[in-house]
């Protein structure tokens, strides 16, 4: 149920043309964008089109973490099919709906939540979920237990993160499983690596380095929002350097909901002295927002605050927040250390804007990331380690890779069944 971050690109180019919502899944259907299957979407996102609906022929949907390419395509399931989903996920995923609003709306469903150790059963099959280390909290691979024998997935993980011991647990599991077959993640699977692969520790390490050598200078820092360790990272980056960390409300918002959560340890923004929050200049702030300016009461701060204070601070700015240099106006050679991955290509927009702003800001543009994905010798390395039947390669772009591996490989048609 996630959505490829191709998805629609062929025809549909955001925010100038894009799918008419209103008429559900009418374009997608048309476009052969998504497949119809019966008994499967909502009755509304039906109605304008020429499938009818039928009551659910699904008993659940299972999601192993919160990124928009393993979740986006809820939006279109039908209300009462349950959604298994991790507790911690549960909660980041309410946050992310009050802060985003209809951009982010995967309407109403069933959730149910679960646990490391806690199986799921349906339909007479066990889904045991079994935690992993990926650049999201909460993610979980799967060991599907069937009458035929176990099926593992791994959802997506790496082993040089902060709680790598989580992704052994998961590979320790699946191999004592015996899987008859690994559905496993490949995003750096690939003939070469390019991009330089840091782990969380050393990404703390260099962006204090930078940090410390910013002087009276803004920091200034921009990372995926819900890497809730890379966000760890830089609120210990900013300690270590003695300035306060600045996050953004969405951040907070999220950071304050997660307290709910008691397994995953955050920062606890209403009372850290370290933490302070930035508000944006509004005409109209939605509720949430409201709620959360009085919530974090005298650590809100705003653009004039932040401009008066720059060597005291480190400040998260998002690429959609950008605009808010305008007002912030920091001193030339701020540096702004941009901790995502790198884009794929040198067409991409999104670099060349952020450049633009970086360059008419006079800010210094330093790249540091650790990726939320196994490596390709470490893929290797856990196939070997699991040693299932059979592996079927997904979310990668170079399957045939796998073949190198040892195990047989599958490849998965799309659309198509798949016998083991
Ligand atoms: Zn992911």
């Amino acid at each position: 149920m996630g959505q490829a971050f191709s998805f629609g690109s062929d025809y549909f180019m955001d925010p100038y043309l894009n799918a008419r919502v209103r008429f559900g899944l009418r374009d997608y259907f048309s476009l052969d964008l998504l497949p119809k299957i019966p008994g499967l979407y909502a009755e509304e996102e039906l109605a304008p089109t020429d499938f009818p609906w039928q009551p659910p022929e699904f008993s659940g949907v299972t999601i192993s973490h919160i990124h928009f390419d393993h979740i986006n395509h809820l939006r279109f399931v039908d209300p009462t099919i349950p959604v298994f989903l991790g507790e911690g996920t549960r909660i980041m995923l309410e946050s992310w709906m009050t802060t985003s609003g209809r951009s982010m709306d995967l309407g109403g469903h069933d959730w149910k939540g679960f646990r490391t150790g806690k199986s799921v059963a349906v339909d007479g099959i066990e889904i045991e979920p079994v935690h992993v280390d990926h650049s999201a909290p909460a993610a979980y691979g799967f060991l599907i237990h069937t009458a035929k024998g176990t099926i593992a997935y791994t959802g997506d993980l790496r082993r040089h993160g902060p709680h790598s011991q989580m992704t052994d647990d998961f590979v320790a599991a699946a191999k004592e499983a015996r899987p008859i077959a690994l559905i496993t993640e490949g995003t750096r699977v690939a003939p070469t690596e390019t991009r330089q692969q840091y782990s969380e520790q050393e990404v703390k390490t260099k962006a204090a380095e930078v940090v410390r050598g910013a002087g009276d200078k803004l920091a200034l820092v921009t990372f995926y929002p819900r890497d809730v360790d890379r966000i760890k990272t830089f609120h210990a980056v900013a300690g270590e350097t003695g300035r306060h960390f600045v996050l953004s409300a969405k951040t907070a918002h999220l950071l304050w909901s997660m307290q709910k959560d008691t397994r995953i340890a955050v920062p606890d923004v209403l009372r850290d002295p370290n933490i302070l929050v930035y508000f944006r200049q509004l005409t109209k702030q939605d509720e949430w927002e409201k709620d959360m300016r009085s919530k974090v009461a005298s650590k809100a701060v705003d653009a004039t605050y932040v401009n008066k204070h720059q060597s005291e601070l480190l400040l998260q700015l998002d690429f959609y927040q950008l605009t808010e240099l305008v007002d912030l106006k920091p001193i030339e050679h701020s540096p702004f250390i941009h901790s995502k991955s790198e884009p794929f290509d040198e067409e991409d927009v999104e670099e060349r804007v952020r450049d633009n702003w970086l360059q008419r800001f006079g800010l210094q543009h330093v790249q540091i990331h650790a990726s939320g994905h196994c490596s390709m010798p470490e893929i290797q390395d856990m196939v070997r380690a699991i040693d299932p039947k059979v592996v079927i390669p997904v979310h990668t772009e170079h399957p045939d890779l796998f073949t190198t591996f040892g195990p047989k490989v599958l490849q998965p048609a799309y659309r198509g069944s798949m016998d083991l």
